[in-house]
């Protein structure tokens, strides 16, 4: 039995992982893994801070303490490196990427781990790196949206042998 084609799927993206000079630095990330992750999708870049407001390039940010969830819950803020609460940002930002991916119909993301926005595994938070997520990843994954790394996200394909399978995701 054929596999369901994956040509015209949809994966929202981090949008700095596919050449845009969005971060904070205003600069890109260099991944050579990002192109064969997205081979057989339909791109959508998104950058949720610069969709929140913010400015490129703007001083770096990272939460008081937690993660994206304790952002989502009012229990924590992001404040960036000239002691700005900018959590409002994040938090309109989140809510843009997710309606970004809700009018596309994604159901998957493919996102740069550590952001404020974007983390999957870890995030800067109270000094430190922490296990957690970005705000918009915390969100995207409350509505059902698998949020992965570009690492995780090819191993996955490559334990189909280059084949995707609907089951994986
Ligand atoms: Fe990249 Fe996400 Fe940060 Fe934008 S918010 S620069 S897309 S990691």
């Amino acid at each position: 039995m054929n596999r369901p084609s994956t040509a015209r799927r949809p994966l929202l993206v981090s949008a700095c992982l596919t050449g845009v000079p969005c971060r904070y630095d205003g600069k890109c990330l260099e991944n050579p893994g990002v192109e064969a992750a997205l081979s057989g999708f339909r791109a959508v870049p998104v950058c949720p801070e610069q969709l929140g407001g913010l400015p490129t390039p703007r001083p770096p940010a990272s939460f008081t303490s937690g993660d994206g969830h304790a952002v989502l819950d009012g229990r924590s803020c992001i404040v960036n490196a000239e002691g700005i609460d900018v959590t409002d940002f994040f938090k309109r930002g989140a809510y843009a990427a997710l309606s970004a991916a809700q009018g596309e119909g994604a159901l998957w993301a493919l996102f740069k781990d550590r952001s404020p926005s974007c983390g999957i595994t870890s995030v800067h938070s109270g000094g430190r790196i922490i296990p957690g997520v970005g705000v918009t990843t915390a969100l995207l994954k409350a509505h059902g949206i698998t949020v992965l790394s570009v690492e995780t996200f090819l191993n996955r394909r490559g334990l189909q042998d280059g084949q995707i399978d609907d089951k994986i995701f």
